[in-house]
């Protein structure tokens, strides 16, 4: 197995003059971090996340000890076909957790598992401490304490939205004030009395997240809650329930395929394929050290190069690109999987690569280059200046 290697955008590389002010316009430097794994896919040594002055904010897999919920190592097949592999993910208490995968891949079936509407074949499901799935223990759907918001609302079109609101409390909870207190948490106390079918898409939204909370779950579990909106509401409600989740210290698991929600949402990100999560981790984590090319190239846009890994730089075909410094065991120079993000390549004038095509977004210009039999997508944040067939140096 090769390793992969993330290419560092480091303090010293900003500030050591060897880069162009130009070329710093993606911002403040990010955070940098090198996972790479020996032959047998362990991790070999995991590097520090640092900030601009190289102080350490942090490391990959720090443990923690309680979760909201916590899956291991589930499986699950319907008849001959196996969808759950061997899943786990954890939720620390009051944050989200986006599970983000390819379409067909799991997340759905997940997500019933750990609510209890699936059986498991294999695995725990613990929530609050407490084994709701497991060898010999099952606890019906309805004693998990889980909050479940579907990708149709399933609100009930002849009740009110005070009655659906209410309709999974008991008679002492809803006389208790549970339903106007909950509908005040997402704005609708005016709207206590109106029928589902008189709201708008955004309002139907609400009323279903404000039933899976009125029972105070210990976690709430989302299988895209936004796919009926369209672009611009989802934009403007995904933002309220994440404001939302943060107000209330709710834990929360939220399913989806789309990239950018997942980071938008998640406080971490869960990444699914082909029934294994991959890898979990904050989304800066995730995008500057993915502990797989799939990953890499499934979270934003990825240049995976070839490249020999000597000390703290990757001989590359685009020259040497600095790494977090890396001990191989004994010394050996290894042979890596280098990633570089399309935005951390820069263009000037020479002649190693010829540009193939040229697309210009207003915000920023996408290059396909190709150097030798290499193709690599290059993005700059200015106007074109460079044109279809022209030559090119390109740098990292
Ligand atoms: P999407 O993003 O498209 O909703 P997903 O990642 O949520 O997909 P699942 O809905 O979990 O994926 O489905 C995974 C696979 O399991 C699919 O091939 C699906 O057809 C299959 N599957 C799910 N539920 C059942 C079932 N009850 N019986 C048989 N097959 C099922």
């Amino acid at each position: 197995m090769t390793s992969i290697v993330t290419g560092l955008r480091d303090a010293t590389r900003l500030h050591d003059g060897r880069v162009s002010p130009s070329s710093l316009w993606h911002g403040d430097p990010r955070p940098s971090v090198a996972v790479a794994r020996d032959s047998n896919g362990a991790i070999v040594r995991i590097g520090g996340i640092r900030d601009t002055h190289g102080s350490l904010l942090g490391t990959v897999n720090t443990a923690v000890d309680t979760f909201a919920l916590e899956a291991r190592d589930i499986a699950k097949s319907f008849g001959a076909m196996s969808v759950l592999v061997s899943s786990s993910l954890t939720v620390k208490p009051g944050k989200t957790v986006a599970l983000l995968g390819p379409s067909g891949c799991g997340k759905t079936t997940l997500l019933r598992v750990l609510a209890g509407l699936e059986t498991p074949d294999r695995g725990d499901v613990i929530v609050a401490g407490r084994t709701v799935s497991g060898a010999g223990t099952f606890v019906p759907p309805e004693k998990r304490n889980i909050g479940l918001v579907f990708q149709d609302w399933a609100l009930f079109p002849h009740m009110s939205v005070a009655k659906n609101v209410g309709y999974g409390l008991t008679a002492a909870e809803r006389s208790s004030g549970r339903v106007a207190e909950t509908l005040a948490m997402v704005d609708l106390e005016e709207l206590a009395d109106r029928m589902p079918g008189k709201l708008s898409g955004g309002q139907q939204q609400r009323v279903a997240l404000a039933r899976a909370l009125a029972p105070r779950p210990d976690v709430l579990l989302l299988d895209e809650p936004f796919s009926n909106l369209d672009h611009d509401l989802r934009v403007r409600v995904r933002g309220d329930v994440r404001r939302l989740l943060q107000d209330l210290g709710m834990s929360a698991i939220f399913v989806t395929h789309d990239q950018e929600e997942a980071f938008v949402l998640g406080d971490e990100v869960a990444v699914m394929r082909d029934g294994v999560i991959e890898q979990q981790a904050t989304p800066s984590v995730l995008y500057d050290a993915p502990a797989s090319a799939w990953v890499a190239a499934f979270v934003g846009e990825a240049n995976l190069v070839g490249g020999h890994i000597d000390g703290n730089h990757a001989d590359t075909v685009v020259g040497p690109v600095p790494v977090a410094t890396f001990n191989a065991p004994n010394g050996e120079i290894l042979n890596a999987t280098v990633l570089l993000r399309p935005e951390y390549l820069m263009l000037g004038n020479g002649d190693e690569g010829i540009v193939k095509d040229v697309e210009f977004y207003g915000h920023d210009t996408a290059y396909r280059i190709v150097v030798g039999e290499t193709p690599f997508l290059v993005r700059a944040m200015a106007a074109p200046r460079f044109a279809l067939g022209d030559t090119v140096s390109i740098t990292y």
